[in-house]
């Protein structure tokens, strides 16, 4: 009987790398995105996992996660791929990551920074094909960069690169708009200096378009086995890798117009019983799922009813009922012949699997298992 828990099948991020893999060709690296805690799930037993799975690289966002990945996996290339301020920078480079350039003033910094570590900086320049965030738009600059990368001696030019806006949007034409524009761009740099990785895709694009992949691919969510479509992730033969658990504190019985929770926002239409689970928002259960998601307990869908507090949320379990007080209760997962996915809650939300994982708080310890 837990609290609230987080379980991690490493097994499955470890397939889900595996199948990401099957559909790079030979030669394309996988590198897995374990930013955010690694979506939520952990990211050093996460990274473990995805290297077992067959990648060969790690990407982070910030530099604090570049710290704790750097030097988790010494010896795994790790790309930093985040905007850094002269103090990250500093961070990041000492953690032995690569780092993302995209300005022309952000060269100097750079090269100061690496040669008062004794250090060359491997840099990816990082094009603008569309996206219209980080990334440089212009392609004479971007081969301008690359260039003054590739001639310093402090620096090393070891990537091109960009996103895309679109990518898991099937019917999307502007997908095909930036790999061609990439191709371009990447074609250049390329073409002057042939040893360079060249990547654009994420997980939806891996599984989309083979075109997209180039010298190697960013995967993140399908990685934790969530579908970058916002489906169901069998779809794509990815196996969820998060399970979100809890008990049945207290069963208690409801006369009619009796309610449960803040406000009163749910009240017993009948008699019935109310189970009562001891997590919340403090959790990352999120408020818009009051009155709006199920809960599984022996193997069945019970309806969340009234609102979800920072502690406790409230499951309606009918008239007749053999739930017990220490009863499991799962909130994302798979109970008996009964599954909850991520993306259920996520489109309750009105939003994407990535939040609700990454909306999973500190207080929740994550337990892994393979
Ligand atoms: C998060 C991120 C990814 C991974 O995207 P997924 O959709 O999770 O596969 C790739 N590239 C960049 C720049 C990112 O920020």
């Amino acid at each position: 009987m837990t609290r609230a828990i987080a379980r991690i099948d490493l097994g499955a991020v470890q397939r889900n790398c595996l199948r990401l893999n099957a559909e790079l060709g030979d030669g394309v690296e996988l590198c897995a995105v374990v930013k955010a805690d690694g979506y939520g799930h952990g990211a050093d037993d996460c990274a473990s996992a995805a290297l077992n799975g067959g990648a060969t690289r790690l990407a982070v966002a910030t530099a604090t996660e570049a710290e704790r990945i750097g030097h988790g996996f010494p010896h795994i290339p790790l790309l930093t791929m985040g905007a850094l301020t002269p103090e990250e920078l500093d961070t990041a480079l000492s953690a032995g990551s690569e780092v993302t350039v995209w300005r022309q003033g952000f060269l100097q910094p750079l090269a100061d920074r690496a040669r008062a570590q004794g250090r060359v900086a491997r840099v990816h320049v990082k094009y603008d094909s569309g996206m219209g965030r980080l990334g440089n738009p212009d392609p004479t600059e971007v081969m301008a960069l690359a260039r003054a990368c590739a001639e310093s001696s402090e620096l090393e030019l070891a990537g091109i690169w960009t996103h895309f806006a679109t990518a898991d949007e099937p019917e999307s034409p502007f997908f095909d708009e930036q790999i061609d524009r990439f191709e371009v761009v990447a074609g250049a740099v390329k073409s002057k200096f042939p040893d360079v990785k060249a990547h654009a895709a994420n997980s939806a694009a891996v599984l989309r378009d083979r075109r997209s992949h180039f010298d190697m691919a960013r995967c993140g969510v399908a990685v934790y086995g969530l579908d970058p479509f916002q489906r169901d992730p069998a779809d794509h033969g990815l196996s969820p890798a998060l399970s979100l658990r809890s008990y049945v504190a207290d069963v208690k019985r409801f006369e009619t117009g009796n309610s449960a929770g803040y406000g009163r926002t749910w009240q017993a239409a009948a008699g019935t019983c109310v189970g009562v689970l001891p997590l919340g928002y403090g959790d990352g259960v999120r408020r818009g799922l009051s009155n709006n998601a199920e809960v599984l307990v022996r193997g069945r869908r019970h309806p969340l009813v009234g609102t979800v507090s920072m502690d406790n949320v409230t499951i309606d379990l009918g008239p007749e009922t053999d739930v017990e007080p220490g009863d499991e209760a799962v909130l994302i997962g798979t109970q008996g012949d009964e599954t909850i996915l991520a993306e259920d809650l996520a489109a309750r939300l009105g939003t994407i699997n990535y939040e609700v994982t990454c909306g999973i708080s500190a207080r929740v310890p994550r337990v892994v298992f393979e």
